[in-house]
């Protein structure tokens, strides 16, 4: 039986997800941006929590852990780098350890460079990734933390996932992501014909989350740095891949 994954607004534009194993009754929040609408989500679904799965250490992120643990007693689960300071931990996880969510599994996926200690999330039998402020639907995150050959090293990895997984990430910034990434590559036929889908969402109020992994190859700027078209709008004919990276992602802070 498949995870069912639920998607809600938290904070200002954050996105709260619950995975829930129907066979066992386990829920995951991924991340806790903050309690309020999380205890919502599952009070709607008559879930309980019984796991959070935290992907880096922002407030954005771990805000809603504390009372979240306090009310369910959930197993919290966090990155291993101990020298960023996440409260409540029950068990922390590196590359390749696998998570279970009840019969639910979850790989870990280390993705650092928005901060050092950054995880994603992997539903390989549900064909889900959760890379949080890693990699955003036609963007990715500010690189805080790290450099940019290890961000997009990061996103590489990402990348390198199967087309028909669904990505979920931690934000809801595909328009304005959108808007960026037209002023580098108006003429891509799969960016326009992504901004056209989320035009329409937005206008709906829906969420433009998930989007399969292999639109996202095709439309998302920030994976394609190491294309011959990306590197030639930017005049960069022969950079480094990751400089070329390196180079949109300071656009895109400018912008
Ligand atoms: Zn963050
Ligand atoms: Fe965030």
């Amino acid at each position: 039986m498949a995870a069912e994954i639920r998607v809600f607004p938290c904070l200002t534009d954050n996105f709260g997800y619950l995975v829930h194993d129907s066979e066992s009754g386990a829920t995951a929040s991924i991340d806790a941006p903050e309690a309020g609408p999380i205890i919502n989500a599952l009070e709607r679904e008559g879930w309980t929590l019984t796991d959070i799965l935290i992907t880096h250490h922002h407030g954005d992120h771990v805000g809603g852990v504390a009372e979240l643990k306090q009310r369910y007693g959930c197993r919290v689960m966090a990155p291993h780098d101990k020298t960023t300071r996440i409260a409540n931990v029950d068990q922390r996880v590196a590359n390749a350890d696998v998570v279970k969510v009840g019969n639910l599994l979850a790989r870990v996926l280390e993705t650092p460079g928005h901060t050092l200690d950054h995880i994603s999330y992997v539903f390989d039998n549900d064909k889900a990734v959760f890379a949080a402020d890693t990699l955003f639907s036609i963007g990715c995150g500010r690189v805080f933390e790290g450099t940019y050959p290890m961000m997009w090293d990061s996103l590489l990895k990402l990348r390198a996932l199967p087309d028909d997984f669904r990505l979920y990430c931690g934000h809801e910034y595909t328009a304005s992501n959108i808007k960026f990434a037209l002023t580098v590559e108006s003429d891509n036929p799969a960016l326009k014909a992504r901004a056209e889908e989320v035009a329409q969402l937005r206008a709906e109020n829906k969420p433009t989350i998930p989007v399969l992994l292999g639109e996202e190859k095709k439309a998302n700027v920030f994976l394609r740095a190491d294309g011959p078209t990306v590197a030639a709008k930017l005049h960069m004919k022969g950079a480094k891949p990751a400089d070329v990276f390196g180079e949109l992602r300071e656009r895109k802070n400018k912008s």
